[in-house]
This record gives structure tokens, sequence and C-alpha cells, in this order.
């Protein structure tokens, strides 16, 4: 089952949250038919999601992410609602690339680079937040570490990773470690170090390392405080045949009717989860 914990470090002064993604970027990959590279896109963005999900206070408030540049792959999109549950979509899930000379999936040109991450927030005040940053490369955990740093001045690390193989997810997840106001120049050093000698997230969770071994690893402290037992994230759409209803009433009347001249139904599909629905003229009109 998939997990998020979380944890303090250095007596407090550092913040880490670990995810285990596997189970729900393989929802992801069969709902999307995506291929493995747009797969580990996907798949990294629906892991940084879930992680962010997990601070929201409410289950009415939630976050959007979405990546638009010039990649191949086309536009990424994750929503995320205040229980950490995710879903997503990408413009064209069949894209497939030449795996990069170190034999892994080339997510930074699949995305590009030459785009921006936006971010916006409705936690149930009048507007929602609205953060918007250039991509760094495209390859996501770089580019929500850019966003935190000058968006939210949130110093932090940030690991996503998706391990595809011709079955399927083997293993995805990731971490997202900031440093609290009080940390102190040896806290940053001895995470440096420990982040720069430890593996790739995908690797350390294909060994079965657990959560909390992670979160020693890459803070070389192994007193970790238990912030966060648990909570388990999973792919889940909210979409609903009312939802749809309500899109429809924002066509013009004179558009619709013309529709319904030439077809019985309408039918709609949604981005999320590929679920249709059908409505009759009475229905909408
Ligand atoms: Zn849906």
């Amino acid at each position: 089952m998939d997990q998020i914990k979380k944890y303090l470090a250095c007596e407090g002064r550092v913040n880490i949250i670990c995810a285990e993604t596997t189970e729900l970027v393989e929802e992801a990959r069969k709902i999307h038919d995506l291929s493995p590279v747009a797969t580990a896109a996907l798949g990294r963005l629906l892991t940084i999601g879930s992680i962010m999900g997990s601070n929201l206070k409410d289950a009415n408030e939630s976050i959007t992410l979405q990546i638009k540049a010039n990649g191949e792959l086309g536009k990424l999109t994750c929503v995320t609602f205040g229980t950490s549950n995710v879903k997503g979509y990408v413009e064209n899930p069949l894209v497939d690339l030449p795996l990069k000379s170190n034999g892994k999936l080339d997510v930074g040109t699949a995305v590009g680079k030459d785009g921006f991450l936006y971010v916006v927030k409705d936690i149930g005040l009048k507007e929602p937040y609205v953060g918007i940053t250039p991509l760094v490369s495209g390859e996501i955990a770089e580019d929500f570490t850019k966003y935190f740093a000058e968006s939210e001045q949130k110093p932090c690390v940030i690991a996503l990773g998706v391990l595809v193989d011709s079955k399927g997810v083997k293993k995805a997840g990731g971490y997202f470690l900031t440093l609290m106001p009080d940390a102190t120049e040896a806290d940053i050093e001895k995470i440096e170090k420990a982040v720069n000698q430890a593996e790739p997230i995908s690797k350390m969770l294909e060994k079965n390392m657990t959560l909390q071994q992670i979160a020693e690893t890459i803070t070389g402290d192994d007193n970790l405080m238990v912030l966060l037992k648990q909570i388990n994230p999973k792919y889940e759409c909210n979409c609903s045949k009312e939802k749809f209803l309500q899109g429809l009433a924002t066509l013009k009347i004179e558009d619709l009717e013309h529709i319904f001249e030439k077809q019985e139904t309408i039918e709609t599909t949604c981005e999320f989860c590929n679920k249709k629905y059908e409505f009759r003229k009475e229905e909408v009109l």
C-alpha cells in the first residue's frame, strides 16, 4: 500500500516528508496507457502532488500543479486534495524517446526545459494562490526545488523517482526535505553530505528500505522524531455527472441546440479518469 510519513531530524530543525507512490503511479499508467517516459514524468508530478497534498488541512482544499513546456509530452497536470490523494494526466501519453546515455528515461527532454511550472492553491481564501516559476531542467524535482525556494522562500531538497519496466511501475516515490528557520550551518552540511551519498529514491525503494530508513539515510540522523505516522495516498478522481452538467451549462443554448439537432446525446469524457458521461437533450436544455 502506498504511504506518506513525516519526520523531524536534527532535533526538530529539519522536516522530512517521505512517500512511496508505486500503486498510484501504476494506476495512472493503466488509466492513461502511459509510455515509460510519460509514466516517469507524470509519476514524479503525482508524487510531489501527493506530498504537497499531505500538508493541506482540509479535504475541501486543493492544489493544482501544471507544467507547460516545449517537450513532446505537452501539458502535464496534477490535482491533489486535502487527503493527499491525486489525479492527473499528460497531453501526449504515448511519447517515446530514446534512453539517455546512462540508461535512464529522458524525462527532461520529454517535458522540455523551456516552460513554466504553475502552482495553484485553493485553500478556502477568496482568491486562489498562484505561483509561477520558469523550469530549470524539466526533470521536475529540480523545478519544484526552485519553485519552493523562490515562491515560498522554503530552502529544500526534493527527490522524485519512478522505476518502470516492461510490466509497469516497479517503484515510485519521493522525499521533500525542508530546513526550518533555526537550522544551523552544521545541519546544512550534514544534510548535504547525506543527500549526496544517498542512492536515488527509486533505488532505495527497490531495495525495500522503509520510509524511515530512507529519512535516516538522507539526513544522516538515526534519532528521528515521527511527526506523522502514516497516510495512504491513492489515485482518485472526484468527477461526477453533475460537475460535467455544470460545465455544459456554461455553453450557449443555441450551440447546445445545434449539437442536439445532429445527435441524440452529448458524451463527455473525464480527462483524469476516462469515465464517460452521456447527456440527453432534456437533461441539458
Ligand atoms: Zn474523473
